[in-house]
């Protein structure tokens, strides 16, 4: 629960009402898209290694069936409960929506904390979740696809698909039964990075956008940029990462045990080997150490990139908060209670639902590529060895420079599949970024960009809900 008594799904719910005033649908047809459509919890047994037995809770989420599959990630987490799914589940409607992804939203949970099993265990836990949302039809191709999301990764949808088909052998798609999977199990390159790349590509297309800057006080550009990271995860390690790459500083990083600071930036990459060796990010050599965790979101700084849980930055603390724009990576980290100390403030709050939507999108082109049964690019040689010579020479004599070695590669070999998946992402992140700013300045009324979102979000799943109609 929120403070003032707000679960996660209210949250969720009351940013929904505060947008659907600037839409036009009727209230019956607001509430159906709100409603979860189906929620399913699920308690099963698990054998321990030490031979005691355990019951696991366990959930999914269907939110909206207004296009299939339904899609969504499932999470390992002490915290997970049905409140939690829902919402996640609902943010993912509006997600898929936004950048135009042909999915309904779904999410799945599981109330563990992956510390406290082995490896076997949690092959156990996992594959017997995934026989009981087969068993239930609440998982496949074109019913409900997972994904990884806080506390699962490649490793667990390999287990997922490898349960799914063996329970479902010959099913010729079987294999997009799951996204996030590993490369050489059907998964897309580009999809592992993909959130964080596309939280980077998110917050770049904002910082080039010259009215948005000089109301912040801030120059236009992601350069220099002092930025905060708030976990070390898949999304926030390459969250940090690129935006470093970009040329941005990424003063702090924090986890659970606590924070680093170091003024002239960190290299995520030496923080992610440090941790793993010493167990703590505290102690990161030339970096000041931050014990309190939740500190780290108090930094002077432009940009703070919560990439971890839920409802992180709350009335409590929002006031001490002093960056310029925050960059939602995680799903929900702000309660309304902080968004609305930030819309007096004047600070930019870049939306979980859209910010975040790069891994979703990224998994509909591995779902698509699943069902195609074809790898992405470099499928042949583009054009002949002397064509090749011409255009590479012609690209010379035209730019004055030696074309590079990545340009070389592209035209004697086309794009590869990490190309085409982080170009299709950049230009899905760009344009549907855009798509929110222009419904923002089109009715100046509407308060913030979450709730810009939120009525492109809307206005999206009612078409669809409105063309479809209501069965029988
Ligand atoms: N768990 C991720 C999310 O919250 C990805 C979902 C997916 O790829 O289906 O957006």
């Amino acid at each position: 629960m929120a403070e003032q008594g707000y679960s996660f799904f209210e949250s969720v719910t009351k940013s929904f009402d505060k947008a659907s005033k600037f839409t036009t649908w009727e209230n019956g047809l607001l509430e159906q898209i709100k409603a979860c459509n189906a929620v399913y919890q699920i308690k099963f047994p698990i054998k321990r290694d030490n031979g005691s037995i355990e019951v696991v809770e366990a959930y999914r989420v269907q939110h909206s069936q207004h296009k299939t599959p339904c899609k969504g990630g499932i999470r390992f987490s002490q915290f997970v409960n049905q409140d939690e799914v829902m919402a996640l589940a609902a943010l993912m409607t509006y997600k898929c929506a936004i950048v135009n992804v042909p999915f309904g939203g779904a999410k799945g949970g599981i109330k563990i904390s992956p510390r406290n099993y082995s490896e076997f265990e949690l092959q156990k836990i996992t594959r017997r979740y995934t026989a009981e949302l087969i068993k239930k039809n609440f998982i496949g191709p074109g019913i409900d696809v997972p994904a990884p999301d806080y506390g699962t990764g490649e490793r667990e949808m390999a287990w997922i698909v490898d349960t799914y088909e063996s329970m479902r052998p010959g099913e010729i798609d079987g294999l997009a039964c799951v996204t996030g999977k590993p490369v050489t199990q059907g998964g897309v390159r580009g999809r592992k990075e993909a959130t964080g790349l596309g939280v980077f590509f998110g917050v770049r297309e904002v910082c080039k956008m010259p009215d948005i800057m000089q109301r912040l006080g801030l120059e236009v550009g992601i350069e220099g940029k002092k930025v905060v990271v708030q976990g070390l995860g898949n999304v926030g390690y390459h969250s940090a990462k690129y935006f470093r790459q970009g040329g941005a500083k990424v003063v702090a990083i924090a986890e659970w045990e606590g924070a680093i600071y170091n003024a002239d930036g960190l290299n995520e990459e030496e923080v992610f080997q440090f941790r793993k060796t010493t167990g703590s990010l505290l102690n990161f050599p030339g970096a000041t150490n931050i014990e309190k965790s939740t500190d780290a979101l108090e930094l002077e700084c432009d940009i703070l990139i919560p990439a971890a849980l839920e409802n992180v930055i709350n009335g409590e603390n929002a006031p001490r908060v002093k960056a310029k724009i925050i960059g939602e990576a995680a799903n929900g980290p702000l309660t309304p209670e902080a968004d609305a100390v930030f819309a007096e403030k004047g600070t930019l709050i870049i939306p979980d639902m859209y910010l975040n939507a790069g891994g979703v999108t990224v998994s509909y082109f591995e779902w698509l590529k699943n069902l195609s049964h074809v790898r992405y690019g470099r499928m042949e040689k583009r054009f002949s060895e002397n064509m090749n010579k011409k255009i590479l020479s012609t690209m010379e004599q035209m730019t004055g420079k030696e074309v590079t070695e990545s340009d070389r590669d592209y035209i004697e070999h086309g794009a590869s599949e990490v190309d085409l998946v982080h170009s299709g992402l950049e230009e899905t992140m760009i344009e549907a970024t855009h798509e929110i700013m222009n419904c923002w300045k089109q009715n100046p009324a509407i308060p913030d960009m979450r709730t810009a979102a939120y009525v492109v979000a809307i206005n999206k799943v009612g078409t669809a809900y409105a063309e479809l109609g209501i069965f029988p």
